[in-house]
């Protein structure tokens, strides 16, 4: 994603308006050529929940490409920036979300700003929670029966016909479990090329999406089914006495 410094507010993970505490500049440059690296680095604080966070802004300059009058200070408001949030407090996650499930999420968080492809990885072993915790096998046995391992998909097949799940949410599995065997499978350096830290950070929306649709969801339906009930109950009992 580019940004545009200094002209958008930054949230907190936990959804709070965040306040900027201190700046870091940081330009590199390149010997041989021409080109450098700006990164400015910056301390946010939540006004909220008082935890901190830290995003990387960067972006890429060529000394020949530069008007010659401006300063550096200047030269680092006319570009777009690549946004990398580099520390953040973990994303609550709902109650509901059962707590191996919310560890292996937690743990693709904070690997994500060093590695990306680690990060894919884990949101893939999420859905590997995700069919324990619905009790989807992961060995079965043959004809024969010598009992032999299943692998992810034929698991995920078997989940959504267990549960029923709507088309919209299988897709978005199906998506994430594709993109996570890219991560496992493919060699590193092509992936490392392809995939960045907001690619991961997406993939992490993705898998969070998923988890709040099967737990947290099914959790506010009822609660909210009760609260009805309760009502009504009493609202009834009240016109009752009348
Ligand atoms: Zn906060």
């Amino acid at each position: 994603m580019l940004y545009e410094l200094g002209t958008e507010r930054e949230f907190c993970n936990c959804g709070n308006l965040m306040k900027r505490e201190s700046t870091f500049r940081h330009r590199r440059g390149d010997y041989d050529n021409s080109y450098y690296t700006i990164e400015i680095f910056e301390i946010f604080t939540c006004l909220a929940c008082n935890e901190a966070t830290l995003i990387c802004y960067s972006a890429l300059g060529n000394d020949d490409e530069d008007e010659i009058n401006r300063d550096d200070v200047e030269k680092e408001l006319y570009r777009e920036y690549h946004r990398t949030v580099l520390h953040a407090p973990n994303k609550r996650l709902h109650h509901a979300i059962p707590r191996s499930i919310a560890e292996v999420t937690y743990q693709a968080q904070s690997v994500l700003s060093k590695s990306p492809r680690a990060s894919f990885i884990l949101c893939r072993a999420v859905l590997e929670e995700i069919c324990n915790d619905f009790k989807v096998p992961a060995q079965s046995l043959n004809n024969k029966g010598k009992s032999h391992f299943v692998n992810l998909n034929e698991r995920l097949i078997q989940l959504f016909e267990q549960e029923r799940m709507s088309e919209d949410l299988i897709a978005i599995i199906q998506g994430i479990r594709e993109l996570g065997n890219e991560g496992t499978h493919s060699d590193h350096l092509t992936f490392a090329k392809q995939v960045k830290v907001e690619d991961a950070d997406n993939l992490l929306m993705l898998v969070n999406y998923v988890i709040e649709r099967l737990y947290a969801d099914k959790c506010r339906q009822q609660e909210a089914a009760e609260v009805l009930s309760k009502l009504k109950g009493k609202i009834s009992n009240y016109t009752n006495s009348l």
